[in-house]
């Protein structure tokens, strides 16, 4: 059908993460409305969208507390900048909020519209603090193997997924990678959890006196990695990490823009996990992705330097035309103040046994290998049939999910599931159902 949807999109649009030339010949799910965690595409067929969209929509897709607002905020001022001594409302009001909410005490908000762009600046913002400190040459930044910070230039360097940096030439030089935490992927034969622990830290160590801890501004991770696959620290991972980076004068930089905001439990990962972080960067659930928003929260420690070095030049030479955009701040705080009204956070804990309870009774389908995660954060691994080429038998239990009506994402062996946090006890039984059917078809298909 030449004039069909389908048709148009391949014509015109250009989709990130596809193999395009695939995509110009088979195109996309057109997916069409939303309510709470379901959205329809364009058949009328209805899903549960296990990932939250991309892990993000925490209150599902339909609330109607963050459409008014945006409506009345649009009608009262529909745009307005922060750049040179202006400001407005609802920037500060959720500003005010995420320091107040924050898990370690903290003293600045500056907000961006992306998780890259956050991390992008977060990064810029280590490197004009190590000038300002008179430290020119502390400016590397370690990110870890199969880390996930976003996509632009920065970002993708301290991101350590090869996807990412393959033909883009990336990473920048200054960015190194340490090894990636997760036991059940990189645990050697015979050993046990905490020498894992152990050789994970001697990594980090080896590395820092490797390039030279006089060289290293920073260290980036993700309290649980979560585009890498949903991959869990091992246990006693950031206590160590932590005490490594203390000793070296290096700082931490939590990145929570899968974990922050109920996804673990607790607000955030790093009260779960026992992070304190000098700088925290939040995205997609501030806003339940409603509006593009995210933002970078930071300690004093961290901020106070920057200022010194703004009034040393004159001013702090960066700001986008949306940074603290009044309609993205005025949603992102009914959202947040949504998440407490409804316990959504809470919800998220109560939830958390039975739906890793749910994922460990797949985990015994013969086409699976293991599950994990935390909150209402998990993966399945899928254990490939003979034949199978890395990847392809998650990806085909992911498009039989798709055809049981559940939207997941499979990541290299792994299928990823992170719902909205409004999901129901009966809904986390559906969702597994149709993941429990989909298996059991894919085994059919390749016994
Ligand atoms: N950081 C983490 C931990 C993420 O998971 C993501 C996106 O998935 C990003 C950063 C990048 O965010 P964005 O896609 O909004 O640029």
């Amino acid at each position: 059908m030449p004039n069909s949807v389908e048709a148009r999109d391949m014509a015109y649009q250009m989709h990130p993460m596809v193999n395009l030339r695939k995509y110009e010949k088979s195109g996309g799910l057109v997916i069409e409305s939303g309510d709470g965690i379901y959205v329809t595409d364009n058949t009328g067929k209805r899903y549960i969208e296990g990932l939250a969209g991309l892990w993000s929509v925490a209150l599902g897709f339909g609330e109607k507390r963050l459409a008014e607002v945006a409506k009345a905020q649009m009608e009262k001022l529909p745009y307005y900048h922060s750049f040179s001594y202006k400001t407005h409302g609802p920037s500060i009001d959720l500003a005010e909020m995420l320091v107040k909410i924050a898990p370690v005490p903290m003293s600045k908000v500056h907000f961006t519209s992306s998780g890259s762009e956050a991390n992008d600046l977060a990064c810029k913002m280590v490197w004009y603090r190590s000038n300002a400190l008179g430290k020119k040459d502390k400016k590397k930044i370690i990110g870890r193997i199969k880390g996930y910070h976003g996509v632009t230039i920065a970002a993708g360097s301290i991101t350590g997924l090869p996807r990412n940096h393959e033909s883009f030439d990336l990473p920048l030089d200054r960015m190194v990678h340490t090894s990636c935490p997760s036991y059940v992927h990189f645990g050697l034969e015979g050993e046990s959890e905490a020498d894992f622990t152990k050789r994970m830290l001697k990594d980090l160590e080896d590395l820092i006196l490797k390039e030279g801890a006089e060289t290293i501004a920073a260290f980036w991770g993700e309290p649980v990695m979560g585009a890498g696959g949903v991959l869990m620290p091992s246990d006693g991972y950031w206590a160590g990490v932590q005490a490594i980076l203390k000793k070296y004068d290096i700082l931490l930089v939590a990145d929570e823009v899968i974990c922050g905001f109920g996804r673990t439990g607790k607000m955030f990962a790093c009260e779960t996990l026992g992070i304190e972080p000098d700088v925290l960067v939040v995205s997609k659930q501030i806003s339940s992705s409603y509006m593009p928003l995210s933002a970078i929260i930071m300690n004093d420690h961290f901020y106070q330097p920057i200022a010194d070095e703004s009034d040393r030049i004159g001013v702090f030479g960066h700001g986008f035309t949306a940074s603290g955009h009044p309609v993205a701040t005025a949603v992102g705080l009914e959202n947040l103040k949504i998440i407490q009204e409804r316990d959504l956070v809470g919800n998220a804990a109560r939830l958390e046994e039975k739906f890793l309870g749910g994922l460990a009774e797949l985990a015994k389908h013969p086409l699976a290998h293991s599950s994990r995660g935390i909150g209402l954060l998990g993966a399945l691994e899928i254990k490939p049939w003979a034949d199978a080429n890395a990847g392809d038998a998650a990806a085909a239990i992911a498009a039989a999910c798709q055809d049981e009506g559940l939207i997941i994402r499979n990541i290299g062996e792994a299928i990823c599931f992170c719902p909205p946090l409004i999901i129901t006890a009966e809904q986390i039984d559906d969702m597994f159902g149709a993941v429990a059917r989909a298996l059991d078809t894919v085994q059919a298909a390749h016994a």
